[in-house]
């Protein structure tokens, strides 16, 4: 357990002082991740929002409200997982990542990934739904989140469930039922891993 916080003490380093890519020079504070590092679930959104950047907290403006009442949902708490998001520094004015700071900042990603050894990843959106099947070789399987959000991918022991970004439910209620929809798959899986 110790190990594993230590472990992610030294990725909040590294990413504190990586220069990979010009986002560092723009962002206020980077959005490292949050949450239980001995989670079964890790989340990975998009990038840091104006909220997130001011704070370096992920998921913490509207996005993160829509998340919240998610989890709310399927009686499942923020604390139990674990979010972070592809980019760590927020890309200016809300653009969308391009593929020099994915390839940039995504080492940091991984390693996460490796600390909290996940029985379930989420990628929320298209950006990190790409990165994750193409880092799993499931490049082939790749389709529009429209497609495969809540369908499930497996890995040897872990699974990968693509989800929609929770943007997309900000003004949209037809989409935050989608997103609820998507939940109570994602729970089915999460509790079946309490046998484990
Ligand atoms: N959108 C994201 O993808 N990540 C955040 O942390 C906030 C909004």
């Amino acid at each position: 357990m110790k190990d594993k916080t230590k472990e992610m003490e030294k990725v909040k380093k590294a990413v504190i002082q990586c220069q990979k890519c010009p986002l560092h020079k723009t962002r206020t504070f980077p959005v490292v991740g949050q949450g239980n590092h001995q989670a079964k679930i890790i989340f990975i959104g998009e990038g840091p929002g104006a909220n997130e950047d001011k704070t370096g907290i992920p998921f913490c403006g509207q996005s993160g409200n829509i998340l919240d009442e998610l989890f709310e949902s399927i009686g499942y708490r923020r604390e139990d997982a674990y979010i972070c998001n592809i980019l760590k520094c927020r890309p200016p004015n809300n653009r969308n990542p391009e593929r020099n700071e994915i390839e940039s900042c995504t080492l940091h990603l991984e390693k996460q990934i490796e600390i909290i050894k996940p029985k379930i990843i989420a990628p929320l959106g298209n950006y990190a739904m790409n990165f994750i099947l193409e880092k799993y070789r499931l490049k082939d399987r790749i389709e529009g989140i429209s497609k495969i959000h809540g369908k499930a991918f497996q890995i040897d022991q872990m699974k990968i469930i693509p989800l929609y970004h929770p943007a997309v439910a900000v003004y949209n209620a037809n989409m935050k039922d989608n997103l609820k929809k998507d939940f109570k798959i994602l729970k089915k899986w999460l509790d079946q891993g309490k046998e484990d």
